[in-house]
């Protein structure tokens, strides 16, 4: 049975600014993640804050809204058959040295908080998500 998905991908400041955009995209649409759209900008500290609002709480959210608004990044609606979990598994573990080989955070991560990409864990989050880039 079929299970076409959208998910929210973000290449963050550090890919962006080591020009790995290309190369991370081109691992979406080669693994079957087709890119529906995909917009640069540079957000605002404000913004970043709400994009990762359910952070709030955590220790790292503060220096983590100041890194995803560091510098630009590129969002991506990326579109196929269980979209989000394939981009999780594509992503690999939050902290690269936990990642998987051949996995994006394993070949371009830096640490735990530059680690590339940014991928939506949940249908209903990449849908909120998604809105919050795309929604005009
Ligand atoms: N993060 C961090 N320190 C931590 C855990 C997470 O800086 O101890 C950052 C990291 O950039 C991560 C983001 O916060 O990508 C969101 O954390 P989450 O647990 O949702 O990881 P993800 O879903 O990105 O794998
Ligand atoms: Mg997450």
């Amino acid at each position: 049975m079929s299970n076409k998905e959208q998910t929210l991908s973000i290449i963050k400041p550090d890919a962006v600014e080591r020009n790995l955009a290309e190369k991370i995209k081109i691992i979406f649409s080669e693994n079957s993640l087709k890119i529906k759209e995909t917009k640069k900008l540079h957000i605002s500290k404000d913004e970043a804050a709400q994009f990762y609002k359910v952070h709030q709480a955590k220790p790292f959210y503060d220096q983590l809204c100041s890194y995803l608004s560091s510098g630009p990044i590129e969002v991506i609606i990326l579109e196929g058959e269980n979209a989000v979990l394939k981009n999780r598994e594509l992503m690999g573990a939050t902290d690269p040295k936990n990642a998987a080989d051949g996995t994006i955070r394993k070949l371009y991560g830096v640490s735990i908080d530059k680690n590339s990409v940014h991928g939506s864990d949940s249908v209903e989050n990449a849908r909120k998500e998604i809105d919050f880039f795309f929604k005009n």
